[in-house]
């Protein structure tokens, strides 16, 4: 694709691919993932699903996708074993997102599919798949440009075998035994979902609250996981296949719906000052049938409240106030009236009506629900990420909150676990296994799993080269060579991972983004949140710096001929 390319123009290309294990039996890893060019940021964008089109496309026979141009009129792609059609959406177009998917999924059959967001080009609508979600970046929005209502693939054709599948049986069976045993994964999301996120990072202060001006709440344990689980009757309601089983359903407002997961509780919740499930829940819904990402929905509204407080737009919406919500939720999706201007996200209200100092984004992705002055490795992590404010490029709060593996509110040696983790999640993405397996395939191998705690602690806090070294990742690697039949060291396969970040990192250099983009909100680097009496904030510059460095990256944070030639790409 040309660089400067308009992200809802034709030109746009859509990658859609399941994953290396897609269909192989392994744990967690019924995920495809689609990349494109985002509407939101302008830079690349990936989101990753576990819904039922990934098996679909897979067992049709193909590997992957890539859509490009644009349809005259409504249309839906097919895809059999035989081929692929166009065919006419006009039935569909205009529908929310549940009606299209009772139209078009069957037994075999299972759709992609925007909703009215999409359609109408809402910067941070998502994509459909069964009852999970391509959430960020907009990536509905690009398919609504390209007329595309949904894609359909029938699947069940073909059976996926392993390269040797005695050693990928056993290694299955070594992955099953550790995530049936870690107690994050046994217990914690398998139980509780995501949602068991908010009560430790309510502890840590890294609750957003009121546009993350505070990071706590004496009420939030209303919105608990465990809370969740007690009164909402919660049971399992997964990506397939799964071992973990961290998505739930459950009744909230006297009906049954999906639970709310911890971002949504977050963004589309604390951050607004409301600590009600149900009310969640019904959000959560409405933008699952709009089709709109909760995330992005949640930080814009969360700026528009603190914007209208402080005068700076004119809006009834307001912290703590579920007056107004829906219906700007729905005007969003459809345009109207001020819901236009909502529906370009954060960066773009505040770019128009000022208020940048609290535009809780970054490169112009509105943030995950974890305040970064709280774990600052996070904040490097958000600041440097491929696609922006992103928790997943490399999910420092789980060693720095969770585990208590690194000290939240030190810099020292995060550039290079920062750069390690995005490695390494490139690697799982690309095998499309859930990043929640890192739990128990990196902490229940015998080195890490029998080493005391706190030596653990200290090898990874004051020697993380060390420590890097020694992180057994031989499970997905093992994983990776049982299935392809191409046999990767340890370095080598994460030097794939390396490959891919940095092939990002190109994608977005070469659309303007340097060292001046890689930055945290102004919030997290002058303020301290409200309910912490030292007032930390994140000592960004200091990390970044080391982060280049480790990267190979120039001042300016880009790439050197030195990474790209040991990296094949020169
Ligand atoms: S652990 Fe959760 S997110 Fe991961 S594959 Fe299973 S249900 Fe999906």
């Amino acid at each position: 694709m040309a660089p400067g390319v308009d992200p809802l123009a034709p030109d746009n290309h859509i990658a859609l691919m399941p994953g290396v294990l897609m269909g192989t039996g392994a744990p967690c890893s019924g995920r495809f993932e689609a990349i494109t060019k985002s509407p939101l940021t302008g830079i690349m964008v990936a989101s990753s699903c576990g819904g039922p089109f990934g098996m679909a496309l897979k067992t049709a026979g193909w590997d992957g996708i890539i859509i490009t141009g644009k349809a005259d009129a409504p249309t839906i792609l097919e895809i059999t074993d035989q081929g692929v059609e166009f065919k006419d959406a006009a039935v569909l177009w205009g529908k929310e997102i549940p009606e299209a998917q009772a139209l078009l999924d069957t037994k075999e059959s299972k759709s992609l599919v925007i909703g009215p967001a999409g359609e109408n080009g809402v910067r941070f609508a998502n994509l459909a798949s069964g009852h999970r979600f391509l959430g960020r970046g907009g990536i509905g929005a690009v398919m609504g440009a390209k007329n595309l209502k949904a894609i359909r693939a029938t699947g069940g054709k073909f059976v996926i075998r392993p390269h040797d599948p005695a050693k990928f049986k056993k290694l299955c069976k070594t992955a099953t035994r550790y995530i049936n045993r870690n107690p994050l994964s046994a217990d914690r999301y398998r139980n509780y979902g995501t949602s068991s996120n908010a009560k430790p990072c309510n502890q840590a202060m890294i609750l957003p609250v009121n546009n993350f001006q505070d990071g706590q709440d004496k009420v939030a344990v209303k919105v608990f996981g465990e809370t969740m689980a007690r009164d909402h009757d919660t049971r399992p309601h997964t990506c397939k296949p799964c071992t973990i089983r961290c998505g739930h359903k459950g009744t909230f407002a006297g009906e049954e719906m999906s639970a709310p997961e911890y971002e949504t509780i977050g963004l589309l919740g604390t951050s607004l000052g409301i600590f009600d499930l149900d009310q969640i829940a019904l959000w959560n819904r409405l933008c699952g049938r709009l089709g709109i990402d909760t995330i992005s929905a949640g930080g814009t509204l969360a700026w528009v409240m603190e914007a209208s407080a402080k005068g700076l737009v004119k809006s009834d919406l307001a912290f703590g106030q579920v007056a107004g919500v829906d219906q700007a939720l729905e005007d969003i999706a459809f345009m109207r009236g001020f819901g236009a201007q909502m529906a370009m996200g954060t960066r773009a209200l505040s770019e128009k009506y000022s208020g940048r100092e609290f535009a809780i984004h970054v490169k112009g992705l509105e943030m995950a629900a974890y305040d970064p002055r709280g774990s600052f490795g996070q904040g490097l992590a958000y600041a440097v990420a491929n696609r922006g404010a992103c928790h997943l490029s490399a999910y420092m709060v789980a060693q720095e909150v969770y585990l208590d593996l690194l000290k939240p509110d030190s810099a020292f040696g995060k550039a290079k676990w920062v750069k390690f983790f995005e490695d390494l999640t490139c690697c799982i993405n690309s095998l499309q296994t859930c990043q929640f397996t890192m739990f128990a395939f990196l902490l229940e191998p015998p080195l890490s799993k029998y080493t005391p705690k706190p030596l653990l602690a200290m090898l990874m806090q004051y020697l993380p080269d060390l420590a890097i070294q020694l992180i057994d990742v031989s499970l997905y690697q093992g994983l990776w060579n049982a299935a392809t039949g191409i046999r990767l060291s340890k370095r080598e396969f994460l030097r794939a991972g390396e490959r891919i970040h940095v092939l990002e990192r190109l994608m977005n250099t070469r659309e303007g983004i340097d060292a001046k983009d890689d930055v945290l909100p102004l919030r997290m680097l002058v303020r301290g949140r409200a309910s912490d009496v030292q007032k930390k904030v994140v000592p960004l510059e200091k990390m970044k710096a080391q982060y280049y460095r480790a990267r190979k990256f120039d001042q300016k944070g880009i790439p050197q001929p030195e990474c790209l030639e040991r990296l094949g790409i020169l």
